[in-house]
């Protein structure tokens, strides 16, 4: 704690020798904003609609494909919500007490008989009211004795009935289509009687990690290297978002192997998402590559972390390019690969919604030109309402940062953020 915070995108993300190699890149590729960015994304977003019946449990975070209406009315029937005796409330006069003989016992699953007046039923939470009662006593305000239930009045008429179809009248819209499927979707399917549901089919994603320097977790780690985390960050972050992924692991740095790890992505995959290399250095050569094999829309974005962020596509699919440093990577994923994947898994409503709170205390950073993104935590201050502390260390390296976060706060573009300033405030379980 008490460490500055590390307010620059390292150099190598910074636009170096091929803006001189290439003219002026600057010019060619101005800085996008990230509401134009992911505009762009979602309009050029092609959603699968190869749609497959799935088993209700197979369903979860699956996307629905088609609304669903309900064939029969929830409850089926009018029942018990409690404990109880059903009577006719006619039978009870409200100021004095009642006897009425038991003729029936009613517990759920169970159908009861036509009750003749002047007589009660015991009956149990869920057990169908039968023809002729209306109400329900509960327990706690009934003595039984010698077969006889004695009840003192006043009771009201249809009290503790669940009526048929208060929860669903047949033909109900239940499941909206383009919605990720909850576990309480599955429960409410389920309680209409739904054994499968429609669903688009998976979306694959291919995936590599592109690098020299990287190194697989379990190996020993050499002069030089570094353990490859994007991978695992993205892969997992994949199959958080339902995903099939298709792994091609580290890609070396060299035009062809990437040319190539783009291409074989592509065939096997509806959308390619690599890290590294989008940058415009000797080594970096994804860029350069999906221009020789596809078309590249845009790569800067006015973000911080997570400025060089690569858009196009090879042959008819989508590519999407993600930054290096581990933290730029996360982060851009976050903000634009996940709403791009939602859209294209058939997903309507892809936007995280923020919370606004204070900030816990001063952020000393300088304003930046960039909408910064960063790692936070909501907590509750001393008083017990919600505010956001920012972790003190925000280079996009720092992935123990990530780790520490619940959330992102969002930093306008040249604001000065002190303690109580509102920000919006996105989560992590909004954005994974
Ligand atoms: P690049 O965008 O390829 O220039 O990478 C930027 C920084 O991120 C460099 O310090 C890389 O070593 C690091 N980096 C790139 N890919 C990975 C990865 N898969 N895992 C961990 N660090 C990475
Ligand atoms: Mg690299």
């Amino acid at each position: 704690m008490g460490r500055t915070i590390s307010s620059a995108t390292p150099r190598n993300h910074e636009l170096g020798p091929a803006r001189a190699r290439s003219g002026s890149d600057r010019k060619q590729r101005p800085v996008t904003s990230p509401e134009a960015a992911l505009a762009h994304l979602l309009a050029a977003a092609r959603p699968v609609v190869e749609i497959e019946r799935a088993p209700i449990l197979a369903a979860l975070a699956r996307v629905l494909a088609e609304t669903q209406y309900s064939s029969i009315q929830v409850p089926p029937s009018d029942n018990s919500a409690m404990d109880g005796y059903v009577v006719a409330a006619e039978d009870i006069p409200p100021d004095s007490e009642t006897r009425l003989p038991v003729v029936q016992r009613i517990p759920a699953g169970h159908s009861g008989e036509r009750l003749r007046r002047g007589t009660a039923a015991r009956i149990f939470t869920g057990g169908p009211i039968p023809e002729g009662g209306d109400t329900v006593v509960m327990q706690e305000r009934c003595r039984q004795e010698d077969g006889q239930v004695c009840i003192r009045g006043p009771v009201e008429a249809g009290e503790h009935v669940r009526r048929a179809g208060e929860d669903i009248a047949m033909g109900d819209r239940i499941l909206q289509s383009r919605t990720r499927l909850r576990p309480q979707d599955l429960g409410l399917a389920a309680s209409v009687g739904l054994a499968e549901l429609p669903v688009f089919r998976k979306l694959r994603v291919a995936i590599f990690s592109t690098g020299n320097e990287l190194l697989e977790p379990g190996r020993v780690l050499t002069d030089g290297a570094i353990y490859n985390s994007n991978r695992y960050a993205l892969h997992a972050s994949l199959v958080a978002l339902g995903c099939e992924v298709l792994d091609l692991r580290i890609v070396e740095d060299r035009l062809e192997a990437t040319r190539d790890a783009l291409l074989n992505g592509a065939a096997g995959a509806d959308l390619v998402i690599t890290t590294g290399g989008v940058s415009v250095g000797e080594e970096d050569h994804v860029r350069i590559a999906l221009q020789e094999v596809g078309e590249l829309d845009f790569w800067r974005i006015a973000i911080k972390p997570g400025k060089p962020l690569a858009f196009g596509h090879i042959g008819s699919t989508p590519f999407l390019g993600l930054p290096g440093n581990p933290v730029a990577a996360f982060v851009t994923f976050c903000l634009f690969a996940r709403p791009f994947i939602l859209r294209l898994q058939g997903v309507e409503d892809v936007m995280p919604t923020p919370t606004q709170a204070p900030i816990l205390s001063d952020y000393a950073t300088r304003p930046s030109k960039r909408c910064e993104y960063v790692r936070a935590r909501l907590e509750r201050d001393k008083d017990g309402s919600a505010a956001i502390a920012i972790h003190s260390h925000q280079g996009s390296g720092v992935m123990s940062s990530t780790s520490w976060a619940n959330g992102l706060a969002l930093i306008p573009p040249d604001t000065i953020i002190e303690r109580g300033t509102l920000v919006n405030f996105l989560s992590f379980a909004e954005l994974l």
